[in-house]
């Protein structure tokens, strides 16, 4: 509608600019001496006009004309742009397929499209990664190092390299400055914790974690591999923290008290332990001191009287009882044992102990809840996966139903 308004506005302006125009009077004389031009004032204005846009779409054509080199070297550096680009995401593919001559193609294409771009650099040296040239790929990751926004990948590629080096301390050197090119991100935190722990630097480590699990296994570890009683004692109290259920944590802080020269409240800690996780490790603390076999078995009757009628009490009792001779004892714990679910082979161990048959093989007491691996001991990382604070009672040795005689 307003369009068509526009339309016939126009049409009578151009009207009336034409009417004005044809009735203008008079004529224009140009003389040049030799030629002598007359022409009534609406033709020459005309002209005129004709003149001025013959102009300006002359100019216009010179203009194209000088400007057309420049649009034309732009066009062809977008084109190669754009097939440099390819090359790169067909690199980056090639990469995570592991196609080492794919990936060596696309990253020499991109190189000859794009030049040394830091993207480029990223490609050359996972190429060379995959293509098992170790110190191509260091050196292609040390100047991505160079890079503003790319530093946190040369890094992590460095750290790599350094890790299937064996060079755990450059490795270490690597994960800092991924640390600081990146704060904060989850790979480079787990691979800091995975180094501190290899170098057994279990504070640190305790630094990089707020899993309970994983802080009450590095606590432990921490507790036992610390020289000051003091510290360890510190330690061990924030294993317990981290995990007061667990018979591994309830151990650290009991030895680490007895280390301090608390005996009563290792004790005490122990005790109060076998009631709520009886376990072997737990046992073997509270034995610890005792000397002789009939000690040792007395030892345990206290402990068990804890908890009495559990497994565990039974175990303790049978084991300590079969050490110090009291055969009658050893069989009915073990017996007991096996009646309260008994299935890992210790009970029936001592059974075959006393009738002089060979021992039966016996289930390890740990298995690692990311691998499920199964250890006769425990670790604060797991010696398969390298998981931390994984490991845990392994319960297939222990059947829920109290039936049968467990001669597995
Ligand atoms: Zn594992």
């Amino acid at each position: 509608m307003w369009a068509a308004l526009k339309f016939c506005i126009l049409a009578l302006v151009t009207l009336a600019l034409a009417w004005w125009l044809a009735g203008l009077p008079g004529t224009v004389n140009a003389d040049t001496g030799v030629y002598q031009i007359s022409a009534p004032t609406p033709v020459a204005l005309l002209l005129v006009l004709a003149l001025v846009g013959l102009l300006v779409v002359f100019f216009r054509v010179l203009g194209g004309l000088r400007r057309a080199p420049g649009r034309f070297l732009g066009w062809r550096e977008q084109r190669r742009t754009q097939a440099g680009e390819l090359a790169l995401q067909r690199g980056l593919v090639a990469v995570a397929a592991g196609d080492t001559s794919g990936a060596k193609a696309a990253s020499a294409k991109a190189r000859t499209l794009l030049g040394d771009t830091a993207f480029v650099q990223w490609l050359t040296a996972e190429t060379a990664r995959l293509s098992g040239q170790g110190e191509q790929a260091r050196l292609a990751y040390e100047r991505l190092t160079h890079s503003r926004e790319l530093k946190f990948l040369g890094h992590q590629g460095l750290l790599r390299e350094s890790l299937r080096a064996g060079q755990d301390d450059e490795a270490a050197h690597h994960a800092e400055a991924a640390e600081a090119a990146y704060p904060g991100g989850a790979w480079t935190r787990a691979q800091r914790l995975a180094l501190a722990v290899r170098a057994q630097n279990y504070a640190a480590a305790m630094r990089l974690t707020r899993a309970p699990q994983e802080r009450a296994a590095l606590a432990v570890a921490a507790a036992e591999t610390t020289r000051s009683p003091k510290l360890a004692l510190d330690f061990a109290r924030q294993a317990v923290k981290a995990n007061p259920a667990s018979p591994v944590t309830l151990t650290a802080l009991a030895r680490a008290l007895r280390a301090a020269g608390k005996e009563r409240a290792a004790r005490k800690a122990l005790l109060q332990g076998w009631k709520q996780v009886p376990h072997q490790l737990l046992a073997a603390a509270w034995l610890a001191p005792v000397a002789t076999q009939l000690g040792r078995a007395q030892a345990a009757a206290l402990l068990a009287a804890e908890n009495p009628g559990h497994m565990e009490s039974e175990l303790v009792l049978a084991e300590t009882a079969l050490a110090a001779q009291l055969t009658g004892e050893a069989r009915r714990h073990a017996e007991a044992a096996l009646q309260a679910g008994n299935r890992d082979g210790r009970a029936a161990a001592i059974l075959a102990a006393l009738e002089g048959k060979p021992a039966p093989a016996i289930t390890p007491a740990w298995r690692c809840t990311s691998c499920q691996a199964q250890l006769p001991n425990w670790s604060c990382a797991c010696p398969v996966c390298g998981k931390i604070g994984t490991l845990g009672i392994n319960k297939s040795g222990m059947a829920l139903t109290t039936t049968g005689n467990g001669s597995e």
